[in-house]
């Protein structure tokens, strides 16, 4: 079996003289783990994020795809999108998370990206990946350019007055609704986080993205046994239909027993500003007969606290549309 150990990387001087407690691997940090590189290599070069060193940790023995006795299904940090959508456990037993990698990006960049990365990957927002301009989450303090802005793409839930940027992430939306863990490895030792504690609202710290602290590895992630008699479905809405990001996208996982709902997990895409799970949306469905009506209420109690921008009030009604049409092919009432 293979073991690693951590290795705290050298004090920082820039990031010490800063003020930063930040050394390692986290947002804004001098020093940063690189994995596919296909977020953090393109924001290098966009001078957004300007680490002075970089760790690269694709040889560590993180990207295994591994079957725990339990029913758990664990995925090695370092697993590439490709690997992880086209295995068979994962096709047979969590087909949304196949589906939701599968609609991302090309199959060249899901060759390379991977699991941590994918879960770590940084907003779409024109105004973070331009440095011309203000950015609360590029730059503390600076202002956001986007909400008085070209706002059409962002986001219309967990939005705060300094931030309103979407999380742009297929991947982490399925991960939401199967409710997966992450396991973290740093300084202070090992521990895990459920995926609903993992990322953090951007209130008045948008720079500030998850629970991770300075220094922290993702090892791996771990799914809980499927759902017995669960059916799951991606569904992704966007402006073209390859090389984009959701408009809107609905993860979908139900099970139905004498055509009723008995269980139900909600995750949206495409308009939180985090992976967006929804509650509202499930205790709606749960002990409802498997209908119209049923789903369109769920859609109603997902976007009820929705707070739209000058420009994509238009999600609010797409992302219900979007969500009853998965909820419809999920139980067969198309
Ligand atoms: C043109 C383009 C189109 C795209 N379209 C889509 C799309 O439609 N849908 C979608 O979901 N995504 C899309 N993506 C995003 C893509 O999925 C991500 O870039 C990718 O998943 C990031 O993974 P990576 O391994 O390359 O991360 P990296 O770039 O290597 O790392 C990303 C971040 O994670 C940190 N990190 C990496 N591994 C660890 C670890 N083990 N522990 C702690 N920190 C770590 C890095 O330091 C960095 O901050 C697109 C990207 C591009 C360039
Ligand atoms: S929405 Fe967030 S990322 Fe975009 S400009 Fe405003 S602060 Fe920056």
């Amino acid at each position: 079996m293979h073991t690693f150990e951590f290795v705290r990387a050298k004090d920082e001087p820039s990031a010490v003289a800063a003020g930063s407690k930040s050394r390692t691997a986290q947002q804004g940090a001098s020093v940063r783990f690189l994995a596919g590189g296909t977020t953090l290599i393109d924001l290098m070069k966009l001078n957004v994020e300007r680490p002075t060193d970089l760790v690269d940790i694709n040889r560590l023995p993180l990207d295994e795809i591994e079957a725990l006795g339990d029913g758990e299904l664990k995925i090695g940090a370092t697993v590439r999108n490709t690997n992880l959508a086209h295995h068979v456990a994962v096709k047979r037993d969590y087909p949304v998370l196949s589906q939701a990698i599968l609609s991302g990006a090309t199959a060249q960049l899901r060759n390379m990206a991977t699991t941590a990365g994918n879960l770590l990957q940084r907003t779409r927002c024109v105004y973070f990946r331009d440095t011309a301009w203000p950015c609360n989450k590029r730059e503390p303090g600076t202002g956001c350019s986007a909400i008085d802005g070209a706002n059409r793409t962002l986001a219309i839930l967990g939005t705060s007055e300094h931030c309103i940027a979407t999380n742009p992430s297929d991947m982490n939306v399925a991960m939401m609704a199967l409710e997966a863990t992450i396991h973290i490895h740093g300084p202070g030792g090992r521990r895990e986080v459920p995926i609903g504690q993992f990322y953090l609202l951007p209130g008045k710290t948008p720079e500030r993205e998850t629970v991770l602290e300075p220094g922290d590895l993702i090892t791996h992630v771990t799914l809980p046994p499927p759902a017995a008699e669960s059916k799951s479905l991606y569904l992704k809405l966007r402006d073209r239909a390859s090389y984009e990001f959701a408009l809107v996208s609905a993860a979908v996982i139900v099970t139905l027993k004498d055509d009723r709902i008995a269980r139900a997990r909600i995750g949206l895409g495409g308009v939180g500003t985090i992976p967006w799970r929804s509650l509202e949306a499930e205790a709606a469905l749960v002990g409802q007969p498997a209908s119209d009506a049923t789903f369109k209420k769920a859609a109603d109690a997902a976007l009820r606290d929705a707070k739209p921008q000058s420009e994509n009030r238009f999600k609010i009604e797409l992302a219900k549309r979007c969500l009853v049409h998965a909820l419809k092919i999920v139980t067969g009432k198309t």
